[in-house]
C-alpha cells in the first residue's frame, strides 16, 4: 500500500498467522522498518519486488522492539549492506531475557550495527526522531518523521488499540506515559506494528482520544 510517494506499507492481514506490518521509506537511502517474522519474510520480499526492489537494496533496517514478530527477519540482512539498528535498551533486554525466554520468543542471535537512543537520526536526507516508548517492551522505540508528519508507532498504539503489557517487562504505567508523549506530536499518519494505518490529522487525534478514554481504563 502506498502511503506517500516515498513511503510504502506492507500490511499483514492474514487472519490466522501473527506477523507485523513492515514499512519502507523509499528515498535515496532505503529504510525498512520492522522486517517481521522470518517464516513470513516472503511477504516483505514480494512487497519490495512490486516496487522493483530487493532486500539487497536496503540501506538501513530499523526495529521498533525485540519481539520476534518484528525483529526475527533481521537475520535476512546479516550478509547484506543494510545497517541494522535496534534500541540500546531493547538490546540489553533481549540479551537479558534470551537465556530465559530466547527460545520461546524466538529472538534471533545477532549483533546490531548501530544502537538507537532517543533523539535525531539522520539517514541520507531524511531526519527521523527516535522516541523511547517503554511499556509494551522496555526498550521499545517509535520513529517520527516530522517532514511528512508520520509516526511509526510499533506496538505502542494501533488503530483503535494499544500494545499488550503482559509480556516480559511490560508495564502499564509506562505505556500510558509513552502514549501521552506520542499524543502530543504533530502527526497526520500513524503507522503501527499491526492493523490498518490511521490517516489524517483528525483521525489521528480521535484515535488518541479513544485510546485514552477507553483503553486507559484497562491498563
Ligand atoms: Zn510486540
Amino acid at each position: 500500500m502506498k502511503i506517500l510517494d516515498n513511503l510504502h506499507a506492507f500490511l499483514w492481514d492474514h487472519p490466522m498467522a501473527n506477523n507485523c506490518n513492515t514499512y519502507l521509506i523509499d528515498g535515496k537511502k532505503k529504510i525498512l522498518i520492522d522486517p517481521g517474522h522470518y517464516e513470513f519474510f516472503s511477504h516483505v520480499r514480494d512487497g519490495l519486488s512490486d516496487l522493483s526492489l530487493t532486500p539487497e537494496d536496503m540501506d538501513v533496517v530499523l526495529v521498533t522492539h525485540g519481539h520476534p514478530d518484528h525483529i526475527e527477519s533481521v537475520q535476512v540482512f546479516a550478509d547484506m549492506k543494510a545497517v541494522i539498528a535496534v534500541s540500546q535498551i531493547e538490546m540489553d533486554f533481549i540479551r537479558k531475557i534470551a537465556p530465559h525466554y530466547g527460545q520461546a520468543l524466538g529472538v534471533p542471535d545477532f549483533e546490531p550495527d548501530f544502537l538507537l537512543q532517543e533523539g535525531e537520526l539522520e539517514i541520507g536526507s531524511i531526519t527521523l526522531h527516535v522516541i523511547h516508548t517503554p511499556g509494551h517492551s522496555p526498550g521499545s522505540v517509535c520513529f517520527s518523521w516530522p517532514d511528512q508528519k508520520v509516526l511509526f508507532s510499533g506496538d505502542v498504539i494501533f488503530n483503535g488499540g494499544i500494545g499488550r503489557t503482559d509480556l516480559p517487562m511490560g508495564n502499564g504505567e509506562q505505556l500510558k506515559a509513552s502514549i501521552r508523549r506520542l499524543a502530543a506530536l504533530d502527526v497526520d499518519y500513524v503507522l503501527s506494528g499491526h492493523g490498518e494505518p490511521v490517516n489524517g490529522r483528525e483521525a489521528v487525534k480521535r484515535n488518541f482520544q479513544e485510546i485514552e478514554s477507553f483503553w486507559f481504563g484497562y491498563i
